[in-house]
């Protein structure tokens, strides 16, 4: 019997072992911005910013802080309480009391018919955000025609018509955006929701998927993107209708743009998904679109704009295109 005897003879147990250990856990390699780089990353990302001592910079968060997920559905009072407790500003805008932040985000959730989640969404975010010192708000992108779900299409009138609202800051050129599931909640305060230096993938560990990475080159879930970054890959592809794609197809925008994408360590960026039915995919999530359009074709009507006391929800019909 020579030293691999019990390899030829269970080959076939081994082999299952090997199968079942790669599609369960396998560790792609991937790199990440070390924990205690987070804070220089984020402040050199945002050199328009130098005079550092006039802002207050985001709380240090040093190792790791696991917040509580509280997965049971709100009642409209608590949420009003929330809001008065937390001193939101109508239409889900925040901001620091004592100084001015370094740090400008949006929070971009594309959404259709998920009100339970969306109350537990956007509970958990203003517990969550308020205590990392940035100035932020929440904007809910709600598909309101009955053609098939369009999250990039969602995302980028988003962006669009916040960027009206909110105008250039010549004083903060790098307002970051923070595009988002309204399913995932963050499950640890290190996981600072600002821009770093190159787009970043945030939800790296994500519950339902064993809190590990499915794909290296996956930017779905939860993404941070700096306003330039943004306008220069044209946004999302637009014609990804249905489940799919569409994220895949920015992660190729952005290296064809010379964009690398960026992630914090995985336990810093854990998240829980609620459960959901998992959709139907949908049939154009293979194709490749042209960089022409996104942004720059996308046709869409604003119905209306709704401020309420944890964010704005913009309804949008996209079927008038
Ligand atoms: N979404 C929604 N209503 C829908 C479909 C999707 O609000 O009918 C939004 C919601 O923000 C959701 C995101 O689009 O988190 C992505 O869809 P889904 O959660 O189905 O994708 P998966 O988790 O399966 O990737
Ligand atoms: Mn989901």
């Amino acid at each position: 019997m020579g030293r691999f005897s019990f390899l030829r003879s269970h080959w076939s147990v081994f082999c299952a072992l090997c199968i079942i250990g790669l599609l369960n856990n396998f560790p792609w390699s991937y790199s990440t911005i070390p924990r205690d780089e987070i804070g220089e990353n984020l402040r050199s990302a945002h050199p328009g910013l130098a005079d550092y001592s006039r802002f207050c910079d985001v709380k240090s968060l040093p190792g790791v802080k696991i917040v509580k997920v509280n997965e049971t559905v709100p009642h409209e009072q608590e949420l009003s309480d929330l809001a008065e407790k937390l001193d939101v500003r109508a239409g889900g805008q925040w901001n620091p009391s004592s100084c001015r932040s370094l740090y400008q985000s949006v929070i971009v959730v594309p959404y259709r018919r998920r009100p339970d989640q969306l109350k537990i969404f956007v509970k958990h975010m203003h517990n969550f955000l308020s205590q990392q010192g940035l100035e932020y708000s929440i904007v809910i992108v709600n598909q309101a025609d009955e053609e098939l779900f369009n999250r990039g299409a969602l995302l980028n009138v988003g962006f669009l018509e916040t960027e009206k609202i909110l105008g250039s800051d010549k004083k903060n050129p790098s307002r970051c955006y923070v595009f988002h599931d309204v399913d995932l909640l963050p499950e640890n305060l290190g996981n600072i929701y600002a821009c770093t230096r190159q787009p970043r993938h945030m939800s790296v560990a994500v519950s339902s998927l064993r809190y590990t990475l499915p794909y290296p080159d996956i930017v779905g879930g939860a993404l941070a993107v700096a306003v330039d970054q943004f306008r220069v890959v044209n946004g999302f592809p637009v014609s990804y209708a249905g489940w799919g794609g569409e994220d895949d197809d920015l992660g190729r925008r952005f290296k064809a743009a010379g964009l690398s994408v960026e992630r914090f360590e995985a336990d810093v960026s854990r998240y829980r998904m609620l459960v959901h039915k998992k959709a139907v995919p949908g049939e154009a999530r293979f194709k490749q679109a042209s960089l022409s359009e996104g942004l720059s074709s996308l046709k869409y009507s604003v119905l209306s704009v709704q401020k309420t006391a944890l964010y704005t929800q913009i309804n949008v019909d996209l079927s008038s295109s």
